[in-house]
């Protein structure tokens, strides 16, 4: 662990809450660890970073964050590998992505170095939070939000970084039926779908909500001005394979550039599987699964890894795809994805942060 150049002032909690929680039924997001850190932004600069008993922080009412939507966040994990040892994957990644939220929604950067010491540290203060049994992990959640209690609409001047943790169950596997939505949009072009942001996901809840009363458990977005090219699914990156290719549509500025997403295309390569990132059209896709030339559909994101699609609706009518549970790729995928996270074979990308 490298925090030489990261002054960290730690309080630790009297008592741990480690041995009341159940590790056999973890619903995601809701059990948190011991600590968690918190940083502060004024005067131009970072500073006061802090790890702390996990609890409530005092805030003011106005602060511009609640009102104007200025926060976003990041998600992450941190893996315990057979021998004990304790990685995140890919911190480096989530630091990127994490300042390109920060520059579109007009809040400070926060430098790569910083943002990657202080998960470190945090996972080191709560180590025993990372889950031995199997397919379990420490989700890691670091967010950014304003905090000038001031009502007018502009860009705060002080901001709030903070990183909680919280130990999570495997995600259930079930194969998904999924809407291609043609009403709702996620992102527009010249927005901010590709930013982290808050105000994203308040946006999904009620076409989710909806997808969910007409039973489905998922929804393919498409783009804003014609519902004709699919962008994501859910909040999770959508990989098809075709004819034995990975295809997925192109990054821009209305999707999310997952580190999922670019891990699988960086493996399929290796492996020498045809990749194409492009314009992805609905015709194509509904095309493909009807005459059997589409294989895989899938959701690629840090909270499922890969979530396989074994129904898809457009516009009432219902396309079914092969048995996932017999898919090639994704499960070759998945478990390529999973052993280097959880140090089953060599990390010959540098891929895991040891902790
Ligand atoms: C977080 C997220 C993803 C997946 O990104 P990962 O880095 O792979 O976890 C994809 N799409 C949206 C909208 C997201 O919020």
């Amino acid at each position: 662990m490298t925090t030489d150049t990261l002054a960290i002032k730690v309080t630790k909690a009297t008592t741990s809450k480690l041995s009341t929680v159940d590790f056999d039924n973890l619903p995601f997001g809701k059990t948190f660890s011991d600590h968690m850190l918190t940083a502060t932004y004024a005067d131009g600069e970072w500073k006061d970073f802090e790890i702390l008993p996990f609890g409530e922080i005092g805030l003011s009412p106005a602060i511009s964050a609640l009102h104007y939507g200025q926060a976003f966040f990041e998600g992450l994990k941190a893996y315990k590998h057979d021998d004990s040892k304790i990685s995140v994957f890919r911190p480096d990644q989530n630091a990127k992505r994490f300042n390109k939220s920060a520059e579109r929604l007009c809040m400070p950067e926060l430098p790569t170095e910083l943002f990657i010491q202080s998960i470190a540290a945090l996972v080191d203060v709560d180590r025993a939070w990372v889950p031995s049994k199997k397919d379990y992990t420490l989700y890691i959640r670091p967010f950014m939000f304003a905090t000038d209690p001031y009502l007018g609409v502009a860009p705060s001047t002080t901001y709030k970084f903070m990183v909680l943790l919280g130990p999570t169950g495997p995600y259930f596997s079930k194969n998904l039926r999924v809407k291609i939505e043609t009403e709702y949009t996620r992102a527009a072009e010249g927005g901010f779908g590709y930013a982290k942001a808050a105000g994203n996901y308040a946006g999904s809840l009620l076409p989710a909500k909806k997808a969910a009363e007409q039973g489905f458990d998922q929804l393919i977005w498409t783009d804003a001005k014609t519902h004709e090219y699919v962008e994501e699914m859910g909040a999770a990156n959508v990989m098809f394979v075709i004819n034995g290719k990975l295809i997925t549509p192109l990054t821009r500025d209305t999707i999310l550039n997952g580190v999922t997403r670019g891990s699988i295309l960086q493996l399929a390569k290796d492996a020498g599987i045809e990749v194409e990132e492009r314009r992805v059209s609905v015709s194509e896709i509904v095309t493909a699964v009807d005459n059997g030339t589409c294989t895989d559909i899938f959701g690629a994101g840090t909270a499922a890894t890969i979530a396989q699609v074994s129904e898809l609706v457009h516009e009432g009518k219902t396309y079914t795809l092969p048995n996932p549970a017999e898919s090639v790729f994704a499960n070759t995928m998945r478990k390529t994805l999973d052993d280097i996270k959880y140090g089953r074979v060599e990390d010959v990308k540098g891929w895991n942060l040891m902790i």
